[in-house]
């Protein structure tokens, strides 16, 4: 398979004609190759765009909306397919290849929805036969940039608003999963969106990414990536007050209180923490216990994780799948070193898993480290990998302040069956998601998503709050 641009409506390579290997995380195995840009590339893209956006911007918003509903539709109809190659690009296990797949059609309907709605407001005016209002208008080309641990339905929660919205797409997706964005346009573009409204470009992001990001005719770059380019790219966009919107990871704990459903919560860190093989930015990488319940909370989580079969996605009962590459496999065993040299006890896991039947994939053996204090750095920096780490605590308030004590704010769990203590976190933790009795992955498209501190910028992915990245408010008074 090989993959190409998408711009202006035409399958396109590089200019550079340069192509680099896709490879499937469960065997090593290439499965195509993907064209790599450089910065004319970009220049088209852009070019196209400007052009497309103007015409684009006059349609009515509910019939832009239609082309949504269609894409929705082409979605539900290839999710099967469009789940398996997922998993082939990516690692995921098939259920949750899945689970990404329907989350891109929910915000398809969601946002085809906004196309009726695009709220804005009527307000009294102070002054005689004179009439106030505001409307969200669109802002231009609009340039996303998107990680592979979710590349459909990251992918989806920024393009589908900006696109309902009458802006223009150049979308840069991860190098390591550009077969999912070449569904997704081939989708735009079956459903019949008008050519150079949506278009790819793949590359590596110190050339691709930054053209972008520099180029003075993107008007909004929508990044979800980690902190350390998230805070060059809110460097470069800056300096040409551009607007930008950042998603940079998290360091996500779930609390659990003495008088907590225990079991609930054991399945709960389970899946958290150890499903995407934790490369979800939403992954529990810190169990906070009380220490009444701490033993009886290492020895299920000890349980659950020996029935965890770790394989090939696409099999069936596997539940933790590979991790991306080769380099987060050195990365996610250099942090279990040096949880080691801190001093956190070693409870299960540790390990590669490199003998058959893993050989040849990135395989990790899900792990979990107790005795762990908040200082640590395996408590503090996003491994992005199947790794958690308990932390014993003696009250609800050293609770939430060892959860509050990181540089991230993304998303916080609490078990309890307590109302106040409940109540409490949810008013006093520092993150942009909170949930009451379940774990911290799994947000839904309607609300929005994002997070405080280290993790964003004061926007939000997801919901109607995403509209806000890719419209200017204007004010308008008539006077009659
Ligand atoms: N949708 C995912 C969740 O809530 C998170 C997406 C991400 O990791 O970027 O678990």
């Amino acid at each position: 398979m090989k993959v190409l641009n998408y711009i202006d409506g035409r399958w396109v390579s590089s200019v550079s004609n340069q192509f680099v290997p896709i490879v499937n995380p469960a065997n090593g195995e290439c499965i195509g190759e993907v064209t790599i840009s450089n910065e004319q590339d970009v220049e088209q893209a852009v070019l196209a765009a400007k052009r497309a956006q103007k015409a684009w911007a006059l349609v009515p918003a509910p019939k832009r909306a239609e082309v949504l509903y269609k894409v929705g539709m082409l979605l539900q109809e290839r999710k099967e397919q469009m789940a398996r190659l997922l998993t082939m690009e990516m690692g995921k296990v098939i259920e949750e290849a899945r689970g990404e797949v329907q989350e891109g059609i929910d915000m398809a309907f969601y946002m085809a929805g906004e196309g009726r709605r695009l709220f804005g407001d009527t307000t009294p005016s102070e002054l005689p036969n004179k009439f106030a209002m505001s409307v969200r208008a669109p802002i231009g080309v609009v340039g996303l940039i998107t990680p592979w641990n979710f590349p459909i339905a990251i992918a989806t929660w920024k393009a589908f608003p900006a696109i309902v919205t009458g802006n223009a797409v150049v979308w840069k997706p991860a190098l390591e999963t550009p077969i999912m964005a070449q569904q997704l346009a081939q989708i735009f573009e079956e459903a019949g969106l008008p050519n150079g409204v949506f278009n790819v470009v793949h590359g590596r992001g110190s050339v691709v990414g930054e053209a972008l990001v520099e180029h003075r005719d993107v008007k909004v770059i929508s990044f979800t990536g980690s902190n350390e380019v998230g805070r060059r790219i809110a460097e470069m966009c800056g300096r040409h007050l551009k607007k930008v919107s950042l998603e940079m990871g998290g360091k996500n704990a779930i609390i659990v209180m003495d008088d907590a459903d225990i079991a609930l919560a054991v399945e709960a860190i389970i899946w958290s923490a150890f499903g995407t093989s934790g490369q979800r930015c939403t992954a529990c990488s810190r169990v906070i216990v009380h220490e009444h319940v701490k033993k009886q909370v290492e020895e299920r989580l000890l349980a659950a994780i020996s029935t965890l079969t770790v394989g090939n996605g696409l099999e069936e009962g596997v539940k933790v799948g590979p991790v991306i590459n080769q380099d987060a496999l050195q990365k996610i065993h250099h942090y279990v070193q040096i949880g080691k040299n801190e001093g956190a006890t070693l409870l299960a896991g540790g390990y590669m898993l490199q003998d058959e039947p893993y050989k040849g994939g990135f395989y990790y053996a899900p792990t979990l480290f107790t005795n762990v204090t908040p200082m640590m750095r395996i408590a503090r920096e996003e491994i992005f990998g199947p790794v958690t780490s308990i932390i014993s605590v003696r009250s609800l308030e050293e609770a939430i302040e060892v959860n509050n004590s990181v540089d991230y704010g993304l998303s916080s769990a609490i078990f309890t069956r307590d109302i106040h203590r409940a109540f409490t976190a949810m008013r006093d933790f520092d993150t942009g998601i909170v949930y009451v009795n379940a774990g911290t992955t799994g947000a839904e498209i309607h609300l929005p998503f994002g997070g405080t501190k280290g993790t964003g910028n004061g926007h939000r992915d997801s919901g109607v709050a995403a509209l806000d990245v890719f419209t200017e408010w204007k004010s308008i008074y008539v006077d009659y």
